[in-house]
């Protein structure tokens, strides 16, 4: 199933799928929670449907396999865990993946997610098929940004961007699904990714923001008392915490600059009002940093005492 904002990008698919023209390495980049897994998937059930030549029949021998995730012609590759690496071993099955006949007398497909995760071997060793691609094999490569990507994977694919649709849209979206107000903060807060922004909220991470942001704001009001309650907060939540109140110092440091228009915390202004009255720019800009080194600190290196090196951080701002 796609979704409303997929749908341009789709029907340019389709196209090219309907002329026979679709490049052998396709590479989406899209946002996470902008659907892209599904997207390309609708597109990999397309190559191998048996039936029809731009979108999947449904019905057919290969799209009931492939529906019952059992199809044999059907690849599919991602990093073991969230943010770790792409190894070369599992490159080197896609490598021998792509020579095999297909069993289904069709195309092979093979998907790559997250390829921004292909450590440098395992990017070479793609390389190699990319550049002379076997008869009847279909790359499928997906991606947040191109930043992180290999330059010589990404030359040798074909480039499609999904954009996430505009926030007001991406709000009303979300209400529409949850039948519920959503706030603007919400959407920004997740990039204006709407997916997203549902899990966002589904998962009462909407609430635990807030509330961590009320306390936060309070703290940081003199006599600074209560650290040890913001240090176990964000604990509780994990590293996106650290994500979250660096957002909102950012969003402080834009309000003592005059860029009011641009702040992500729409509807916790009176917060960073008090906040940005509170602490100067040069502790704001200080401490923006340091929460962004502690985030990835602490998402590179399990096993640390991450209540302890909150609690260092926080003091940074008593110590003025
Ligand atoms: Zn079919």
């Amino acid at each position: 199933m796609l979704y409303p904002w997929q749908q341009t990008l789709w029907q340019n698919w389709q196209q090219l799928l309907s002329q026979g023209r679709l490049h052998h390495a396709i590479l989406l980049l899209a946002a996470k929670g902008s659907g892209r897994e599904e997207l390309a998937k609708q597109l990999a059930q397309t190559v191998l449907c048996q039936n029809c030549d731009t979108e999947p029949c449904g019905v057919c021998h290969s799209c009931q396999l492939f529906a019952a995730q059992t199809h044999p012609d059907f690849h599919h590759v991602a990093p073991l865990e969230e943010g770790k690496q792409i190894g070369v071993d599992a490159i080197r099955q896609c490598n021998r993946w792509a020579v095999e006949t297909s069993q289904l007398a069709g195309q092979r497909v093979i998907m790559i997610e997250h390829a921004d995760a292909l450590g440098e071997a395992a990017a070479n060793a793609l390389l190699k098929t990319l550049e002379e691609p076997p008869s009847g094999c279909q790359f499928i490569l997906t991606a947040q940004s191109l930043d992180s990507l290999l330059p010589t994977i990404n030359s040798r694919c074909n480039k499609w961007r999904l954009a996430v649709p505009d926030e007001q849209e991406t709000r009303r979206w979300v209400e529409k699904q949850m039948m519920q107000s959503v706030k603007l903060e919400s959407v920004r807060l997740n990039g204006g990714a709407p997916l997203a922004t549902q899990q966002f909220i589904e998962q009462g991470q909407d609430i635990r923001h807030g509330n961590l942001l009320e306390a936060f704001s309070r703290f940081l009001q003199p006599p600074f008392t209560g650290i040890y309650d913001i240090a176990a907060l964000c604990t509780k939540e994990g590293i996106i915490s650290l994500k979250w109140l660096s957002y909102f110092l950012v969003d402080c440091i834009k309000l003592q600059q005059g860029a009011a228009a641009h702040l992500v915390h729409r509807e916790s202004l009176d917060k960073v009002q008090a906040v940005a009255s509170q602490v100067t720019p040069a502790v704001l800009m200080t401490q923006v940093r340091k929460a962004n080194e502690l985030h990835k600190k602490l998402e590179k290196h399990t096993g640390l005492n991450e209540e302890l090196l909150i609690v260092e951080w926080l003091t940074g701002f008593i110590a003025h």
